[in-house]
């Protein structure tokens, strides 16, 4: 993929996932963050949601971090499931919302990974890779059949930042680290600079438990439930990362345990940062 353009500048402002420090903002086990390039402000999912509050904890963060609606021109949504797409009432519906009620969208792009829909818009399916905006793509969405879930194709954005490389915005990575930088040096002569997301590395546990079953450990990577994830595949997962210098990685909390968190941080030294929402992470 060339031609697409590049970006100067690049923020990426977690609004929801597992970790905050600031006690005015509220956290769940969900993702969306603010994207922001020199000439657009993406919408990287919308949350999660559980109780269907309205406002939601993303519209709630939202006012508080002094962001509205108007500013952002583009959402992104990583994957269908409940985490992502504002509650499993959308999943359902194969469609999204910022709140518990679908809020007007008018004159904003989106782009899902399968086919979504949502009132008065036209969800472009970003199925193969895709342009989105100046120096930002879709690589494409890469299907994982997971156990219980079925099968998930999910989408990451490519950043192209100028004189550094592509930095990777990954939503819940059922896709899998090696297939993600698969798709993506497939696609970019450039060199992988970050990544900065999801990776789905619940090993001790998750965020989450039903009938006290930590679910995330036995839904969602692709494994059968009686072979969960392992340190050992986390570690293989870092070599691997490693062998391409990236000069940032974030893990998102709330689909990895504090122990895989734990051992990027130590892996990675100071190319390492926290997801936290409320603190941005500007390249
Ligand atoms: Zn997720
Ligand atoms: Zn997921």
């Amino acid at each position: 993929m060339t031609g697409f353009g590049s970006t100067r500048s690049l923020e990426i402002l977690p609004l929801i996932d597992w970790y905050t420090n600031d006690e005015n903002l509220m956290f769940e086990a969900g993702v969306s963050y603010l994207i922001r390039t020199d000439q657009n402000t993406i919408l990287f999912d919308v949350g999660y949601n559980p109780k269907q509050m309205d406002p939601s904890p993303l519209l709630h963060n939202m006012d508080c971090l002094g962001i509205t609606l108007d500013e952002i021109d583009t959402i992104f949504i990583s994957h269908n499931h409940p985490d992502h797409v504002g509650g499993m009432h959308f999943m359902r519906r194969k469609s999204f919302s910022l709140t518990s009620r679908q809020i007007p969208l008018h004159q904003k792009m989106v782009y899902t990974p399968i086919p979504m829909t949502y009132p008065h818009v036209n969800p472009v399916c970003a199925e193969n890779p895709t342009v989105i905006a100046k120096g930002v793509a879709s690589i494409g969405a890469i299907p994982t059949q997971l156990f219980f879930l079925g099968w998930t194709p999910e989408q990451a954005l490519a950043c192209l930042v100028d004189g550094k490389g592509i930095v990777l915005i990954v939503g819940c990575g059922h896709q899998t680290l090696p297939k993600i930088i698969a798709r993506t040096e497939a696609l970019f002569r450039e060199p992988i600079y970050g990544i900065v997301g999801g990776l789905h590395y619940p090993v001790t546990g998750g965020r989450e438990k039903f009938l006290g079953i930590p679910i995330e450990k036995y839904v969602g990577t692709g494994k059968v439930p009686w072979h969960p994830i392992t340190m050992r595949e986390v570690r293989d997962n870092i070599q691997l990362l490693k062998t391409r210098e990236p000069q940032l990685v974030a893990l998102s909390a709330h689909d990895s345990c504090d122990a895989s968190l734990s051992m990027f941080r130590d892996s990675f030294q100071e190319a390492y940062k926290d997801m936290k929402v409320g603190e941005s992470i500007v390249i």
